[in-house]
Order: structure tokens, then sequence, then C-alpha cells
């Protein structure tokens, strides 16, 4: 049995944490949200009043939280992770956080002395359900066997990406590759549909083409085409359009300071921009299909019945 700590217990940390204690694992969660802790407690996990009783004793320390900023913040000051940590914890963020943010953490911790591994997460809510998450970490290799072992109960596949943030590099990497592939099905899609294709015979032709993607698979933005997406379903989130936003701002952010121009991934942010200045940022980021029409005559979608 190991001991964690674990802070941020919202829509990742909640089933992430409730894998752990299904594993035999002891948790202590510290939220800032009561209803995420209450739920948290419903899965097994012990609720602390404070970051420091919740790292008291422990070996590892996550945070999964919603950005660079809360990060930053439950590291910084007299009541944060550095204050109470020790070189015999093991730190590890799994929260998808800015490039600079992932640095300063490292960097910050290594001048304490303390052990820190980035390791973000793809799959989702469900993944994190299921335990099922791909994880990519980044850090000093002799940490890594250690990350990896407190990581498998949630994990389907942990990679090590490389040295310090090359974990949150890859995770950045990829989720521009999603978006700027939802993007041509989501094009890809509504043009079909006026060109007259029947559109389940559309995408069976595009999976076994050269059309074929991730978000084609999973996310065709079309109602009764494939279970998985979310226009079955009046576009409720499975991915939040303002988190995708957050994703490809961190993508663009990594391009400017690299001097690495990325024309797709900024029409991905101006589709999702588009949307939350509707109000649509809770809705599913599949949802730019609404972009696309002039008339907004999106099949799948009614504004009128959207919570
Ligand atoms: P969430 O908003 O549901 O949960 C974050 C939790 O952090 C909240 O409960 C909030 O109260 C808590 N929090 C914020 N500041 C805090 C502080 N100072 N101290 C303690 N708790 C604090 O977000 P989520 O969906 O669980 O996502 C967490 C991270 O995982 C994000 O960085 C997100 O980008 C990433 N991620 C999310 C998904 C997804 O599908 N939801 C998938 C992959 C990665």
């Amino acid at each position: 049995m190991s001991s964690y700590a674990w802070i941020g217990l919202g829509n990742m940390g909640g089933p992430m944490t409730a894998n752990l204690v299904s594993a035999g694992h002891m948790v202590k969660g510290f939220d800032l949200n009561e209803q995420a802790c209450a739920a948290a407690a419903q899965g097994g996990v012990q609720i602390a009043g404070s970051i420091a009783e919740a790292m008291e004793g422990v070996e590892a320390v996550f945070t999964m939280l919603p950005k660079g900023q809360h990060v930053r913040a439950v590291y910084e000051g007299e009541a944060g992770i550095w204050a109470h940590a020790t070189d015999q914890m093991l730190l590890i963020d799994s929260s998808t956080v800015d490039i600079e943010t992932s640095r300063y953490i490292h960097e910050g911790s290594v001048q304490r002395g303390l052990n820190f591994v980035d390791a973000p997460v793809s799959g989702g809510i469900s993944g994190a359900a299921a335990g099922t998450l791909a994880f990519m970490l980044g850090g000093e290799e002799k940490l890594m066997v250690r990350a990896t072992g407190y990581i498998a109960p949630m994990s389907g596949r942990t990679i090590v990406a490389g040295a310090a943030s090359m974990g949150i590099a890859a995770k950045i990497c990829n989720n521009m590759m999603l978006f700027i592939d939802l993007m041509a099905s989501a094009e890809g899609s509504q043009l079909a549909e006026k060109l007259g294709l029947d559109p389940k015979v559309f995408w069976e032709i595009a999976s076994v083409s050269s059309g074929r993607s991730w978000a084609q698979q999973t996310w065709y933005p079309v109602p009764d085409v494939i279970d998985t997406a979310a226009a079955n379903n009046n576009f409720e989130a499975t991915f939040r359009t303002d988190l995708a936003r957050k994703d490809v701002g961190l993508a663009l952010d990594a391009g400017q300071s690299t001097g690495v121009r990325l024309p797709a991934a900024t029409l991905a942010k101006d589709h999702f921009d588009e949307l939350i200045a509707q109000g649509l940022g809770d809705r599913d980021c599949s949802l730019i299909v609404k972009n696309l029409l002039p008339d907004e005559s999106v099949r799948g979608w009614d504004p009128e019945k959207a919570s």
C-alpha cells in the first residue's frame, strides 16, 4: 500500500483518487470546493483541511488543478506544497499547464532539493473513471520507475516523454493535433451532408481512407453515426469548448515562444472563441460545426433544449 496526498478533487481528480483507493492505497485529499470533497469522500478519500495536513507522512503528492496559476498557487507560500514537502516525497503534477509553469515548478523543486515529475494525462473523464488514462512523464530519469508505480492504478499506458517538462510538451502538441483534426471532421462532415452523402456511408468511407483520425472516429459531429459523438446528445460536453480553448491557447503560447507558426491551431482557437462569445463554452467542442453553416441549421443542435 502506498500513501498519497491529492490536491484538486474535480472531474478528473475525483475518479482518479477513487481508483487509487479501490487498488488499496491511502489517499488524503484537499480541495477548495466542498462538493468535490464530499464526492471524493464517498470514493474513500480522507479529506484534509489543508495542504499541509494532506501531505503529512505521505509518499506521493499529486496535483490535478485547472490551470498553471492554480498549480503555482498551491506550490508557493507558507501553506503550500514546497513548504511542507520532504526529499522523501515524490511530487507529481498531472494538470495541463503552460510550459513556463511546468519549468518553474521543476526548477523551484530542484532548488529546494525536492523531487518533481510532470505527468499530464490524456483520456478524459471516462478514462479517469476507467483507470485507463495515458500518462506522459517528464523529469529526471531516476524518478521515473517510482512515478510509474504511483501512477499505475490510474493508467492504461504510461510513457516517459523525456526530461523536465517533456510530459507537458507532449500533451500540448498532442491536443493541438486533436483540435486541428476536429476541424477537418467538422468541415468534411458538413460538406458531405450538403453534397447529399449519407453520413454513415461517408463516415465508413473516411474510416478506411485517408480522412481517418481519432477525432473522426470518436467525435464525428453528426448525430446517429457513432455512439461516442456529442452530436447524439445535443452537444452536451464530452470535452468542453472552454477546456479545448485553454489547451489550444497553451500550444499557441508555446508556438510564440519557440518561433513556430501555427496557423491551423490559430483557426481552432478562433472557432472556440466564437462559441465562447455566444455563451457556449460549456458545450462540447465539436459544436464548432455551428460556425460553418450560414443558417446555423446544424443537425443535432437544438439551442432551446440546451440546459
Ligand atoms: P475541475 O475544474 O473539474 O477540477 C479542478 C479542481 O481543482 C476543482 O475541484 C477546484 O475546486 C480545485 N482547485 C482549484 N484551485 C484549488 C486550490 N488552490 N486548492 C485546492 N483545490 C483547488 O477540472 P478537471 O476537469 O478535473 O481538470 C483538471 C486538469 O486536468 C486540468 O488541467 C485539465 O486541463 C486536465 N485534463 C482534463 C481532462 C478532462 O476531460 N476534464 C482531460 C485531460 C486533462
